[in-house]
């Protein structure tokens, strides 16, 4: 075998198990393609220690800390194919050649789909929104709106007059009982049942949405729920099994981050219902460490880790 664990993705969940890898010296390689969920933010929020920093800034200072190791090497590049080989498991390189290693953590987070509405993707990251905590702060209390899905969009709309006045756009997905109406209503929040028809204001900043009336209405940010799933299909190769999550599939993992499948553990969006990038790294952490037990407690993978 190359390394005793390969980790496939290199952001704050990978990092992390890495880190925790190569303090106990064992030879661990990080994969990585280089773009994280978070990479259409300009600055990251709610991270201990890292409030405000770009993304790439904070991928890049957890680089240089683990560059320190002598037994953690990176490798950029994807992750194509995995697959069990004796007591651990084989990774094909999308550029050519494969790599093996005793165990593997996967950490290769999602891929957001968003509404194919016009003004919607040059803004994601910026104006549209899915984490109020992540970046509602910084909309500095201006008017926001909620862009309905689904039933998150209920959850949503409770939440954010914390941040600014709240327009629930229902966008004909979302039937809201009268019980439903009376708690939004309780909270401020303005119910609009015509539908968004296009975001304006100069991208990426927001000033409002049209309505297909043509009635405009402000807005400094408007928050949705993107469909997610898994950046890379390699989870279901390995035949782990999935959940599904509010907003797409997950992988199941259990409280020390193992996966169905012995030696595979995961962390990070991809394992998780709801996320963020401190949630990530500290799944991140307890993959690492599982991964390190599982090495010393069941060498031979003959239990589920
Ligand atoms: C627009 C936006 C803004 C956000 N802002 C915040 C915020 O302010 N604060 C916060 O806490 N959270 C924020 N989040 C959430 C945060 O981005 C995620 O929770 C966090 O990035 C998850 O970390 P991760 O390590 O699981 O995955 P990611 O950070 O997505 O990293 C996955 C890594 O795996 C790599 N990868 C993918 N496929 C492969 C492959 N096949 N082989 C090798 N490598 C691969 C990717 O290039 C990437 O580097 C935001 C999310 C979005 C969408």
């Amino acid at each position: 075998m190359n390394h005793d664990v390969i980790v496939i993705g290199g952001s704050f969940a990978g990092l992390a198990a890495a880190m925790q890898l190569a303090r106990a010296r064992r030879s661990v390689c990080v994969l990585d393609t280089g773009a994280p969920r978070n990479r259409f933010a300009a600055a990251s929020h709610g991270f201990p220690g890292q409030d405000g920093r770009p993304p790439q800034a904070i991928r890049a200072a957890l680089r240089r800390e683990l560059s320190a190791y002598p037994t953690l090497s990176f490798r950029d590049g994807a992750g194509a194919s995995a697959m069990r080989e004796g007591e651990g498991f084989r990774v094909t390189l999308a550029e050519g050649g494969d790599i093996t290693a005793r165990r593997l953590v996967l950490a290769f987070g999602v891929r957001d789909s968003l509404p194919d509405l016009p003004g919607v993707t040059e803004r994601w990251g910026s104006t549209v929104l899915h984490c109020p905590y992540c970046h509602g702060y910084e909309l500095n209390g201006g008017p926001v709106g909620v862009l309905a899905r689904g039933e998150a969009a209920l959850h949503q709309g409770m939440l954010l007059p914390d941040w600014g006045p709240t327009t629930l756009f229902t966008q004909g997905v979302l039937s809201l009982s009268a019980e439903q109406r009376q708690s939004l209503t309780g909270r401020g929040v303005m119910i609009e049942e015509t539908p968004v028809a296009e975001l304006f204001g100069t991208a990426p900043a927001l000033d409002g949405v049209r309505l297909e009336d043509g009635r405009e209405i402000a807005a400094a940010g408007l928050f949705l729920a993107p469909d997610t799933a898994p950046a890379s299909d390699l989870a279901a190769q390995l035949g782990c099994t999935m959940k599904d999550g509010p907003t797409g599939p997950y992988v199941a993992v259990d409280p020390m981050q193992a996966t169905s499948q012995p030696g595979v553990f995961a962390a990070g969006d991809l394992a998780s219902p709801m996320a963020n990038a401190t949630i990530a790294a500290a799944a991140g952490v307890m993959a690492g460490n599982s991964a390190h037990r599982s090495l010393i407690f069941d060498p031979a993978l003959t239990a589920t880790a």
